[in-house]
Order: structure tokens, then C-alpha cells, then sequence
């Protein structure tokens, strides 16, 4: 068998014409992201020989070594790790769908978007291309530099080597090849106006601002008159030396090495615990949000290392998953060396050092909250809809995670704590309201509300789809019960009289109360049962409303019935195709409702222009609630014919 040809799959392509054209001001991260894939190599041999020493050809000293050739116009970055076979060429440089290509693309695009519009100041418009490696794309970036690329490969355990090789443009060859021992070679042909990166210096130099924590030497191997072989980096684990010998930059480059970011770290927690348990944390915040966060597997993505050497990736057992954002490393010294992966899971001592960094990490986030409240909403806009899932996934954070918990509300412009809330609860008000839905502007528009602002009556704007999950898991803060402003009676007529007044009220059974109601009620009711006869079955009740001031009608959900927020999300979701009727509401003081209930009283049977209000009525609440129209026809010719009559 020998050479074969194949296809870069359509996506990456894409991404490599879109790496190998613009102009970027930032190509020397080709070197890092190829040395942090040799560096990535070597971790995975040390892992495997653990348990298979065998695997091992050579002293078992890992390094990545760089060698120049300035005839050939050469750069290779070599290692002694795992190397790859033939079908590991095949699936990770080239041809299998890569999650992160696309996002990587929308990415650059968005970032070459945002410099273009400050381009008239004079910056450059490439795109971010710094953000590469987030994505797992790294390798690509030496098409930046480079005309051709060839990578020889050998995997640790196996006899044959293979040659991958391509121009960048649509294809790649693999053939048979030969090497002593495993590892990789990524020979990289340098395009005529990048012959910088033969240059020793700047090659030391970009490997100092990049890669100096890179935990294995990386060795120069120049030619000519300094042959000499130079380590470039300290090569030590950066998390093992002491804080006050770590720069910011150096936490820095650290941060966007492990983490996969390339954002500022907006916290950086390095700690060494020593006694019963003994391991060194070293953890990043980000400050921006990762791009997988949402994605359905939750996972968490600190690296886990035993005594320096590196275990795995996304260990799960360091953090609960609603910290999934939190970058970095746990180096634990307890744990055996030649621990498999699967015996992390349930491991007593990982559930320790758990424990404790989740500790920390809330205490961190107090103090911020505390110390820095405007720094701390920027990370809550971030991070708080994953926070969230804590809620009803962690009972026993669940009181820390409401005292970090920040909402808009109706009240404020910032952000507010549940606390803030509760101090401003109006007199008779023993009820924490809030209205759900997709922007916190719309919803803050909404008719249910009209009422609860009349009265001064504070609701929270719950805008992220994890509030309807968590609502009814916690239930209550402080003995407040949380309530839906578009769910049932809102009560509100009891709210904000005195405290006497209520306990007037109570002593009397509250007749005061029932009286008003009944008085509402009694005022429209030939008109709400005229609206109940035309309506039947497309709306669950129709009632005189507490809640509205301007608007003549609203639709609530009757208690025990489905939210109507869910239920929209659950539509879309494609979970339920039932709509659930609703309790339309109508306002006894609006000026139409008062004409409507004229013509109603009038009427002998039900007025046709009752009936024909009736409709209009509901398609209009729905109109409001965002919710698509069953009949849009219907409500057109409806609504022509009110007008064209001039009728109510
Ligand atoms: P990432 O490193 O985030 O996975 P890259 O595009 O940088 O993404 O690399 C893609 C994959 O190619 C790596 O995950 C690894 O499997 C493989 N790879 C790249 N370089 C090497 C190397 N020097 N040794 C072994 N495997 C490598
Ligand atoms: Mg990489």
C-alpha cells in the first residue's frame, strides 16, 4: 500500500483558505499551539506507560525539540510522545466533523466584524485568530506560515511511521514513512515572507512569551555557528513554583495554555493545601464566556495531574458542574500514579479535594461580590445561568448559591440580590413575584405587570431558560414563596395597605376584600359571560383582573396550570403541540371593556360585536404574550370589519 490521497472535510476547507489568506498580526502562535499539541503528546505517553512501561522506547525523558533549516526553509517541532497511526492522522487532521470548526469560524468572524467597525482608527481587520486553540483547531494555524505541511508520525506500541503531508488547500496525502521511535515530527515549509521564524532569536523569543510553562523542555537545535543546543523555557510545572515568583503574564499564558482561552482570567486562585490531604490547585474564572458552555454534557475542565504527572482532561470529580467555566489544574500528591481513569469516579479522596475547592471558589465569589459588586454582575451576566443549575442540583450550596444569586427586577436598573428584594416588600406583601421569559425589556412591557407597577410592587425578570427548572425546585426564600406575575390571582388588592388595614381585614375575614372583588366582578358580569359563551373552550376562564391599569385584557395561567413561559419553551422544544386554555383577564376600568359591557348588558343573547371583541381580545393578549396567532385570517378580517363599521 502506499500513498493515499483524501479530502479535507468542507468545513475545515473552509477554515484553512480563511487561515492561510487574511493578514493576521499574530501568526507566531502557530509555534504555540504546535508546541502545546507536542507537549499534549508527551502527557498522554507518560499517562499510558503507567500502566504499559513497555510503550516507553527512550529514557522516558519527554521534550520538545525545534530545528531549523535555513536552505530548506524548514521549521520542525518534533517530540517523543504518543505519536499517531494511520486512522488517528485520518480522524484528527482532516477528514471528521470538528465541533470546533464551525464555532471557530463564527468566532473569527465576529471578532473581524467588531475590528472592522473600529478600523477608521486605524487598527488592523484581521480577525482574531489568537483564539484558535479554544477550539481544538490549533494545528491549523500553521497554514498561516506555511506552504506545506508534513508531519511524521510513529504511535508508541507500533512499528509503522506514516507521512502526512498537504499544501493546505483541500487535500492530504498519507503515505508510509519511517522513524526510530515514536513521536511526531511537524515540519512546516515556511511561505517566502515568513522566513522570520527560522531566526533563533525570534524563535526563543516567541517560545519565552508563550510557552515558558510548558512543563517539558523545549529545546532549539539551531544551525550554524551557534549549533549549540539551548533550552528556551523553565520547564517546570508552573503550578509547583511559588506565587510570588509567578508574573501576571506568566499566570497568563498559563491560563490560555490549560483553559483553551484566550480572554483575561477574572480570577486566579493558586493555593497549596498540605496535611491530611496534600494538592496544589491552581484555578482560573474566565472572563468571558467559553464557547461550549451550554453544550448537553456539562462537563467540567480542570486537568488533574498525580505527583506532575498529567492524568486527564475535564476530571469530573474536581468540581460540580455548574462550574464548568472554571479553568486549570489539580495536582494532587495523595493519589496513586498508577490511578486509571476509571477508578476517579467515586474516588473518596477526589470527593475531598472537591469539596474543598468548590468551597473556595464560593468563598472567592462572596468576597468579590462583596468588594467589587460591578465586577462581580459582569461575572454573574456571564456565569450566572450556569450558577443557576445549582439550585436544584446541589441542595447542600443551595442557601450560598441565593446569596450569590443577582436579578433585574422592575425596580432597579442594576442588578439586585433576593435580599434587596425582601427589604422592599410592600406592607401585606409576603409573596417574592416574578415574570419569565426571553428578554428582560419585553417581559418588563408586559400587561400582567401594569398593576404590580401601580402599586410600587417590585417583580424580578427571570430572562435564562434554567429559572423555570430551579423556581419550583427551591420554592422559597426566607418563608417568601416565589410567584409567577402571570399565574392566578395576583392578590395584589391586599398589597400595600398598612399593616392595621390587613389585620382589620383578617379579623374580619377578610370580607373587606371579597367585597371589593365581587363588586369588580358584579360590575362587568354580563359581559365576562357573554365572552365565556363566545369563547367556549379557548380559554379556560374568563375573569375581572387586580393586575391591569392600561391594558383591557391579559391572559394568566390558572394555578396548577403549566407556566406559560415553559410552555413556549417546551413548544419550541417540540415537547408538548397542546396548547393549555388560559384564564383571559379583563380590566372592569378600561374605557372599551366599559362599552363592551354596555352593549352586552343590551343585548338579547350575545351582542355580534361582543362575540366579534371577544376574539379580538384573546388574538391581541396573544399578540402580546408573543405567541403565534391560531387563526391569523380570521383576526384580519375581524379586525377590518371592526373598523370599517366603526362599531364598538
Ligand atoms: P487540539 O490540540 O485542541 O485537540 P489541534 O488542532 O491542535 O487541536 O490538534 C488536533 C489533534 O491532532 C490533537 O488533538 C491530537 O490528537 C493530534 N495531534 C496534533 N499534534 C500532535 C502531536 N504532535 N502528537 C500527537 N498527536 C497530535
Ligand atoms: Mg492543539
Amino acid at each position: 500500500m502506499t500513498k493515499e490521497t483524501f479530502s479535507f472535510q468542507a468545513e475545515v476547507s473552509k477554515l484553512l483558505d480563511i487561515v492561510a489568506h487574511a493578514l493576521y498580526s499574530h501568526k507566531e502562535i502557530f509555534l504555540r499551539e504546535l508546541i502545546s499539541n507536542a507537549s499534549d503528546a508527551c502527557d498522554k505517553l507518560r499517562y499510558e506507560a503507567l500502566v504499559n512501561p513497555g510503550l516507553l522506547q527512550d529514557s522516558g525523558i519527554f521534550q520538545v525539540t525545534l530545528v531549523t533549516d535555513k536552505k530548506a526553509k524548514t521549521l520542525t517541532i518534533a517530540d517523543n510522545g504518543i505519536g499517531m497511526n494511520r486512522d488517528d492522522l485520518v480522524e484528527t487532521l482532516g477528514t471528521i466533523a470538528r465541533s470546533g470548526t464551525q464555532a471557530f469560524m463564527d468566532a473569527l468572524t465576529a471578532s473581524k466584524d467588531a475590528k472592522e467597525k473600529k478600523k477608521k482608527k486605524g487598527d488592523d481587520a484581521g480577525g482574531d485568530i489568537d483564539l484558535i486553540g479554544q477550539f481544538g483547531v490549533g494545528f491549523y494555524s500553521s497554514f498561516m506560515v506555511a506552504d506545506k505541511v508534513e508531519v511524521t508520525t510513529r504511535k508508541a506500541g507500533e512499528d509503522k511511521a506514516w507521512l502526512w503531508t498537504s499544501d493546505g488547500t483541500g487535500e492530504f496525502t498519507i503515505d508510509e514513512a519511517s522513524r526510530d521511535q515514536h513521536g511526531t515530527d511537524v515540519t512546516v515549509h515556511l511561505k517566502k515572507e515568513d522566513k522570520e521564524f527560522l531566526d533563533a532569536a525570534r524563535i526563543e523569543h516567541i517560545v519565552k512569551t508563550y510557552s515558558d510553562h510548558i512543563g517539558i523542555p523545549i529545546i532549539l537545535a539551531a544551525e550554524g555557528k551557534d549549533a549549540e543546543e539551548k533550552t528556551l523555557n523553565q520547564a517546570s510545572a508552573l503550578w509547583t513554583r511559588a506565587k510570588k515568583d509567578i508574573s501576571d503574564d506568566e499566570y497568563k499564558e498559563f491560563y490560555h495554555h490549560v483553559g483553551q482561552m484566550w480572554d483575561e482570567p477574572w480570577l486566579t486562585l493558586h493555593n497549596r493545601v498540605e496535611g491530611v490531604m496534600s494538592y496544589t490547585s491552581l484555578l482560573y474564572l474566565p472572563s468571558s464566556r467559553p464557547f461550549d458552555l451550554f453544550n448537553a454534557e456539562r462537563k467540567t475542565q480542570l486537568k488533574l495531574y498525580v505527583k506532575r504527572v498529567y492524568i486527564t482532561d475535564n476530571c469530573d470529580e474536581l468540581l460540580p458542574s455548574y462550574f464548568r467555566f472554571v479553568r486549570g489544574v489539580v495536582d494532587s500528591e495523595d493519589l496513586p500514579l498508577n490511578i486509571s481513569r476509571e477508578m476517579l469516579q467515586h474516588n473518596p479522596a477526589l470527593a475531598k479535594i472537591k469539596k474543598a475547592l468548590t468551597k473556595r471558589v464560593f468563598n472567592e465569589l462572596k468576597k468579590k461580590a462583596e468588594k467589587a459588586p460591578e465586577d462581580y454582575a459582569q461575572f454573574w451576566d456571564n456565569f450566572g445561568a450556569v450558577l443557576k443549575e445549582g439550585l436544584y442540583e446541589d441542595f447542600e450550596n443551595r442557601e450560598t448559591l441565593l446569596e450569590l444569586a443577582r436579578f433585574h427586577s422592575t425596580s432597579e436598573d442594576g442588578l439586585i440580590t433576593l435580599k434587596d428584594y425582601i427589604g422592599r416588600m410592600k406592607d401585606g406583601q409576603d409573596t417574592i413575584f416574578y415574570i419569565s421569559g426571553e428578554d428582560a425589556d419585553t417581559i418588563a412591557q408586559s400587561p400582567q405587570l401594569e398593576g404590580f407597577k401601580a402599586k410600587g410592587v417590585e417583580v424580578l425578570l427571570l430572562t435564562d431558560p434554567v429559572d423555570e427548572f430551579w423556581i419550583p425546585s427551591v420554592g422559597q426564600f426566607e418563608e417568601k414563596s416565589f410567584k409567577s406575575a402571570t399565574r392566578g390571582g395576583a392578590e395584589l388588592s391586599n398589597i400595600g395597605k398598612s399593616k392595621d388595614d390587613t389585620k382589620d381585614d383578617e379579623a374580619k375575614d377578610g370580607d373587606d376584600k371579597k367585597n371589593e372583588d365581587a363588586e369588580k366582578t358584579s360590575k362587568i358580569e354580563p359581559l365576562l359571560a357573554a365572552f365565556k359563551v363566545a369563547l367556549g373552550d379557548k380559554v379556560k376562564d374568563v375573569r375581572a383582573s387586580d393586575r391591569l391599569t392600561d391594558s383591557p385584557v391579559c391572559l394568566v395561567a390558572d394555578d396548577g396550570d403549566m407556566d406559560m413561559h415553559i410552555e413556549r419553551i417546551m413548544k419550541q422544544h417540540n415537547q408538548i403541540n397542546e396548547a393549555t386554555p388560559r384564564v383571559m383577564e379583563i380590566n372592569p376600568d378600561h374605557a372599551l371593556i366599559s362599552k363592551l359591557v354596555v352593549k352586552a348588558k343590551k343585548a338579547e343573547g350575545i351582542d355580534p360585536v361582543v362575540e366579534e371583541a371577544a376574539y379580538l381580545l384573546l388574538d391581541q393578549a396573544r399578540i402580546v404574550e408573543g405567541e403565534p396567532l391560531a387563526d391569523p385570517m380570521a383576526f384580519s378580517k375581524r379586525l377590518a370589519s371592526v373598523m370599517e363599521k366603526g362599531l364598538i
